[in-house]
């Protein structure tokens, strides 16, 4: 008998995880290695978080919370749909958990039983699909149309829906294209949603503060009322307040999927940190200036990253309106020899080789199930990024096409 379990071997190591970890590696063996793989603001957690944290620890608030959260973040997250978002929750529809991808597994592990299908735009996070099959669901992968930003239209929604369909995963903007869907466009995609109702809708809004040149956000339950009963709005403050290692998501919906939830979490891990917690407080109720501060930075980043990388042979890269990342096409590199004698045919060829001749650590992007591309995250400094594309060009420039 196999000593590990079925259930694992549908699944796969997270590919941004690893290369995150492999990055950090090899600059501790002292490799002059440039990462933009990691989707992780390279910003600090703002101090008057910090000392929110400090002070809970002072004040003895170190114990065992609610397994879904304090009362004071779930309403600090209520205020925040209603100031943000216009939706009306209570605190007992709100469940916070150890990262977003806590907040997902709860949701999907909670309602998913065997042969059920979730519909899921490509290129996706990495860990949509694992986490679905984790659950026993099958994935149903709708490819995002290139000259669209690789958005989905209606048509391929409507395509996919059967009547095994139990939900719908929507992430705008998007890791990791960056691409954020309009008001109109998301209305057209909650219009076909509005004909199935039987099929629940997974918003996951954790990039809502990183949008650019005016964009707004805009999420299912907000633009289509009619669909607030079955929809779970996801979110955390990893990305917006650079609280990534802090892991708190949260999500918002129908109070007897909030309950399962609660139920899942309240057999694995419990509460989230109670620290965190209340630091989230913090992030949530404390000033938001900064947001727009940071949001400059990104923005002057995506322009340099988005012109170096049209400045390589081979590379084709859009402008996205949101996130920090971009996702290039590298279709006319394909069938290439490296300068170092690699043979590139696939985009993991391309990004193993730039690894290992120019040091510039990027995710693959048979990862987001949409190829041949890369993902570069752009939270790093200017002179990284602006490092990183002299690197790529060169790389580009060495490529060989073989007959
Ligand atoms: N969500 C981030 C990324 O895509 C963090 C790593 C992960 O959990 O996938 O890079």
């Amino acid at each position: 008998m196999p000593f590990l379990s079925e259930s694992l071997d549908r699944i796969k190591p997270s590919p941004t995880v690893a290369v995150t970890q492999l990055a950090a590696e090899l600059k501790a063996q002292g490799r002059d290695v440039i990462g933009l793989g990691a989707g992780e603001p390279d910003f600090d957690t703002p101090e008057n978080i910090k000392d929110a944290a400090i002070a809970a620890i002072h004040a003895g608030k170190t114990k065992y919370t609610a397994p879904d959260g304090i009362i004071e973040l779930k309403q600090a997250i209520c205020d925040k749909f209603a100031r943000e978002n216009g939706l009306v929750y209570t605190p007992d529809q709100v469940s916070v958990s150890t990262g977003g991808k806590q907040v997902l597994f709860n949701a999907l592990l909670a309602t998913l039983n065997p042969g059920e299908e979730v519909i899921i735009p490509a290129p996706y996070w990495v860990s949509y699909p694992d986490i679905v099959r984790l659950g026993g669901g099958d994935p149903i992968v709708v490819e995002g149309e290139r000259q669209m930003g690789y958005k989905i239209t209606p048509e391929a929604l409507e395509a996919a829906i059967t009547p095994k369909t139990k939900w719908f995963i929507f992430n705008s903007p998007s890791n990791p294209t960056g691409a954020g869907y309009t008001e109109q466009e998301l209305k057209a995609l909650t219009d076909v949603l509005m004909r199935h109702p039987h099929v629940w809708v997974m918003s996951d809004d954790m990039y809502e503060h990183l949008a650019y040149d005016g964009f707004t956000f805009v999420t299912p339950a907000q633009v289509e009322p009619g669909l607030y009963d079955r929809t779970l709005t996801v979110n955390g403050v990893s990305k917006a307040y650079a609280m990534t290692g802090w892991r708190i998501g949260y999500a918002a919906g129908p109070k007897h999927l909030i309950a399962a939830m609660r139920k899942l979490q309240g057999q694995s891990t419990t509460n989230p940190s109670s620290i965190s917690q209340w630091a989230a407080v913090e992030a949530l109720n404390g000033p938001q200036d900064f947001l727009a501060e940071r949001a400059e930075a990104f923005l002057r980043r995506r322009n340099l990253v988005v012109a170096g990388l049209n400045a390589c042979p081979g590379i084709t890269c859009a402008t996205p309106e949101g996130a920090f990342y971009v996702y290039p096409s590298i279709a006319d590199c394909m069938g290439t020899v490296s300068a170092q004698g690699r043979e590139i045919k696939t985009d993991e060829d391309f990004c193993t080789a730039l690894l290992e001749e120019e040091g510039v650590a990027v995710v693959f992007g048979a990862a987001f199930g949409l190829s041949p591309n890369f993902r570069v995250s752009y939270a790093t400094s200017d002179a990284a990024l602006t490092e990183a594309c002299v690197r790529i060009k060169r790389f580009c420039e060495g490529l060989k096409h073989v007959d």
